[in-house]
C-alpha cells in the first residue's frame, strides 16, 4: 500500500546538504514562504509552483534536497519510487496513484517525493508499451492539477527523474510539474563545501584543507554519493593507520590514498 510511504517530518536540514545554496533561495520563494509567511504572499498565490521536477544524474543530492525542504517547512513527508506505484493489473496503478494523493491530502501539509517519476509519465504513444502508461499518466495529471488549495489542502509535489527527455511534456507544464531544478555534478567549490558537510560527522585533522581536498586529481566528476564512499574509505583508513598517533584523525594523506582509486559513479558518456 501507499502508506508504506508514509512518514513524519524528515530529519535532515540544510546544514547536510553542501553547495546546493541557489536551490535552498528557490524552494524558500516557491514553498517555505507561502507557508511561513502567508500574509506576505497574499494574492500572489497564482504566482507560486506547487509542482517541481528535480533533475539529473544519481547520487547528486535530489532526496537530500526534497528531505531539507520537508524540514524547513515542516511539513508531512512521503518518499515513495514510481515503479512501486505501477502494477500490471487493469486499473490498480491508477488506484495506487489516487490513494498517495489522498494520504497526502490527508496528513496536509504534506509534501511527496516521488522518485523515478519518469516510470509513470513516459511520452504517449512512444515507443512499444507506452499505452500502458497512458491511463496512470492522466489520474496523475488529475491529481496534480485538481484540488491544490482548496479547502486550505496544501500538498506538494517534488518528483525526481534521472531521465527528464522521457517525460511527456504534459507533465512539466506549469501547475503540473511546473518548476524545473537541474542537480548537476558538483563543481570543484560544489565539492569542497559537500566534503565540508560531510566531515561534520568524522574527526578531521585539522590541517586539512577540504577546498584543496576538492580541486584535486581524482575528485573531478564524483557525485555527492561519491564523496560520502570519499570520506568514509579515508575515515577508516585514518582509524586502522598504526603511524598516526592517537587519537586518530584524518589527514591529507588518507584522502589522497582513497583518491588514487576512487571512480565516479556518473559516467561522462551519458
Ligand atoms: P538517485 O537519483 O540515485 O536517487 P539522488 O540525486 O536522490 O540520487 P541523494 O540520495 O540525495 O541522491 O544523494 C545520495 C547521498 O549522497 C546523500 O544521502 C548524501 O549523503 C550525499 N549527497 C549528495 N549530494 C549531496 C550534497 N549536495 N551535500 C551533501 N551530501 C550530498
Amino acid at each position: 500500500s501507499t502508506r508504506e510511504g508514509f512518514s513524519i517530518i524528515p530529519s535532515v536540514t540544510w546544514e547536510d546538504v553542501g553547495g546546493l545554496d541557489h536551490i535552498r533561495k528557490e524552494f524558500y520563494r516557491h514553498i517555505i514562504k507561502p507557508l511561513k509567511h502567508p500574509e506576505e504572499c497574499e494574492g500572489f498565490e497564482f504566482c507560486s509552483e506547487t509542482g517541481f521536477m528535480l533533475y539529473g544524474p544519481p547520487g547528486c543530492g535530489k532526496t537530500l534536497v526534497a528531505e531539507a525542504v520537508a524540514n524547513e517547512a515542516g511539513v508531512n513527508y512521503i518518499h515513495i519510487k514510481g515503479p512501486q506505484l505501477l502494477s500490471k493489473y487493469v486499473g490498480e496503478t491508477e488506484k495506487a496513484i489516487r490513494e498517495l494523493f489522498s494520504s497526502a491530502r490527508s496528513c496536509s501539509p504534506c509534501l511527496i517525493f516521488l522518485d523515478e517519476f519518469d516510470a509513470l509519465t513516459t511520452k504517449r504513444g512512444s515507443g512499444e508499451g507506452a499505452w500502458v502508461v497512458e491511463r496512470p499518466l492522466n489520474q496523475l495529471l488529475a491529481e496534480l492539477s485538481g484540488g491544490q488549495g482548496r479547502d486550505g489542502v496544501i500538498v506538494i509535489v517534488i518528483g525526481a527523474t534521472n531521465r527528464p527527455q522521457e517525460i511527456d511534456p504534459a507533465v512539466t507544464r506549469p501547475g503540473r510539474f511546473g518548476k524545473h531544478i537541474y542537480l548537476p555534478l558538483p563543481n570543484a567549490v560544489q565539492r569542497g563545501l559537500i566534503l565540508k558537510s560531510l566531515s561534520r560527522k568524522v574527526p578531521l585533522d585539522s590541517s586539512v584543507d577540504l577546498d584543496e581536498i576538492a580541486r584535486m586529481e581524482g575528485c573531478e566528476n564524483l557525485s555527492g554519493a561519491d564523496l560520502v564512499g570519499l570520506v568514509k574509505e579515508a575515515g577508516l583508513l585514518a582509524r586502522d593507520d598504526e603511524t598516526c598517533s592517537k587519537p586518530r584523525r584524518i589527514k591529507k594523506i588518507h584522502f589522497e590514498d582513497v583518491l588514487t582509486r576512487i571512480k565516479p559513479s556518473v559516467s561522462m558518456q551519458q
